[in-house]
């Protein structure tokens, strides 16, 4: 018990260090994964079929359809991962839009820094800990008669 109690504070120092660390809105992964998608998305066509559906166009590789309210791209990277795909990030480029409204609030910083900032102490000395009285006492297995059969 005592390997996992510290297995659990080393990660919560770790991620509540590295939460506040970060001075994006969203985890250094994510950032990462923004960076690509927005460096893939330069050469793509972007055309609005209204406010919500926009059909985004690559080269090579078709047309894929991004509904910006179900955060949902014919790829299925925006819906799975839930962090904007190149061709949602592609809208984003030539609109007002931010990037960051439509990443899952579990990859930003805020909700990082929220879990992870109760800290897990350690135990006391073993000679300090106050049993339970039931602790001391046998437990036997409850008298029942065996059924028949
Ligand atoms: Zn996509």
């Amino acid at each position: 018990m005592e390997g996992l109690r510290s297995l659990v504070q080393k990660w919560e120092w770790k991620n509540r260090n590295e939460a506040n660390g970060t001075f994006t809105q969203v985890t250094i992964d994510v950032e990462t994964v923004l960076r690509e998608n927005f460096v893939r998305a330069i050469t793509f066509q972007v055309f609005p079929v209204n406010t919500i559906l926009y059909q985004v166009v690559v080269e090579d590789k078709g047309n894929f359809l991004v509904n910006l309210i179900e955060k949902t791209c014919e790829c299925n990277r925006f819906q799975q991962d839930e962090i904007p795909c190149a061709h949602a990030i592609a809208i984003f480029a030539k609109t007002q839009l931010k990037t960051y409204d439509y990443v899952a609030d579990y990859y930003k910083t805020t909700t990082m820094k929220a879990t992870y900032e109760s800290a897990v102490h350690p135990l006391p000395n073993e000679s300090e800990w106050k049993l339970l009285e039931t602790l001391d006492k046998i437990s036997l297995p409850p008298k029942t008669r065996k059924p028949p059969g």
